[in-house]
């Protein structure tokens, strides 16, 4: 199940933001590298693909969707259900 702009809209997404690393051109294609605040995988995005439809993170188990304002977006349903395997017992 993945995020989508749809899904915020509908209020049924957590925000978070994520950090941005350096802006990089030197392939003259503006990527930059983005730490998910859900999952901690690195994702590299064109900035021309955060600032269209969003990003989605690299790590496919995840889902969630980078936003163009420094705000990642992720299905609540799924951080729950994500976390109750890797957390659940230790709480
Ligand atoms: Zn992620």
């Amino acid at each position: 199940m993945k995020t989508t702009f749809n899904d915020v809209g509908l209020k049924l997404t957590e925000t978070r933001k994520y950090a941005a690393g350096a802006y990089d051109s030197r392939h003259g294609k503006s990527t930059i590298d983005l730490t998910c605040p859900f999952c901690d995988a690195d994702t590299t995005a064109y900035v021309w693909s955060l600032a269209g439809g969003g990003k989605r993170c690299a790590n496919e188990d995840c889902g969630a969707l980078f936003g163009s304002w420094g705000c990642a977006y992720k299905l609540k349903s799924m951080i729950h259900s994500g976390n109750e395997d890797d957390q659940g017992r230790a709480a």
